[in-house]
């Protein structure tokens, strides 16, 4: 039934009703209350389709404010990935630093005690692994107290930062300085046995005999004492570096500026 045809009906309807003419009529009352009947039903179904279009229009705002608060949590999301990814970026530039703080030699700027270590331990893995030699040096140098006491401590400062470069500038390009501690350094040599080290070690012991440390006076000539052997197979590296060390003192003992090789 179209809405005109609806209106029609009812003008219909409520035109017989209030025609005195049909008061009478049996049917009339009948009429009566089916029309009644027929507008409560109208009025309900207008209820529910009201209700029904106020409950599609809440939910079409409640879809909508979460498609929002979706949307503003996503960029809240980017943005916080964007700080993290900087922060993780920073913290990692914050570690390399740390790193290479915690295994340079902050006066001389080479390797530290702590780098000689670990590069050991992963130099003789690697000669364990591939059953390659492995030498190892240690210099102390000579008479250094006589220095300080001579010149003070910031020239004895200065001698050293000189040594380490001296030391590093001799080796080979793959092997391995650092400072031991003190006036003591350590120098590594991949691929070699403690022979095929004596002539590397011997330029490192002239490179150092060589320098000439500027003084208020007579620039200042240095020398240094050198251990020299080699890592043994299935040896504890501590070992290896006592040898080296017992090597060093013979060379003190030998009179000093000279290495001696324990083999
Ligand atoms: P030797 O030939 O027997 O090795 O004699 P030496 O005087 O070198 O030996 P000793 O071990 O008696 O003295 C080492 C000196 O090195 C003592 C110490 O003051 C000095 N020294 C160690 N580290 C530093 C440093 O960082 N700066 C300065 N200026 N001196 C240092
Ligand atoms: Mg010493
Ligand atoms: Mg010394």
């Amino acid at each position: 039934m179209s809405m005109r045809d609806d209106k029609d009906l009812s003008l219909a309807v409520e035109a017989l009703l209030a025609d005195p003419a049909y008061a009478r009529n049996p049917l009339r009352q009948a009429l009566d209350e089916l029309y009644t009947e027929f507008r409560n039903v109208l009025h309900q179904i207008d209820r529910v389709t009201r209700i029904s279009d106020r409950y599609q229009s809440v939910t079409r705002e409640r879809t909508q404010s979460l498609t929002e608060r979706y949307q503003k949590q996503l960029r809240q999301l980017e943005k916080m990935a964007r700080i993290s990814d900087r922060y993780q970026s920073m913290m990692r530039d914050l570690n390399e630093a740390l790193k290479e703080a915690a295994t340079r030699d902050a006066l001389t700027g080479i390797g530290n005690r702590r780098m000689l270590m670990d590069r050991l331990k992963a130099e003789t893995a690697r000669a364990q692994r591939m059953g390659r030699p492995l030498a190892l040096a240690l210099l102390d140098v000579d008479r250094f107290k006589t220095v300080n006491d001579a010149w003070g401590h910031e020239i004895g400062d200065r001698a050293l930062v000189e040594i380490a470069r001296a030391v590093s500038d001799a080796v080979r390009d793959y092997d391995i300085c650092g400072r031991w501690g003190g006036e003591e350094f350590m120098i590594i040599m991949p691929e070699i046995g403690a022979r095929e080290a004596v002539p590397v070690v011997e330029r490192v012991r002239e490179a150092v005999a060589a320098l000439k440390v500027a003084t208020p006076g007579e620039p200042l000539s240095l020398s240094a004492s050198f251990g020299v052997t080699e890592w043994r197979p299935e040896e504890n590296i501590s070992d290896t570096i006592c040898r080296a060390d017992a090597a060093m003192f013979a060379a003190k003992h030998a009179g000093r500026n000279r290495l001696e090789v324990a083999a």
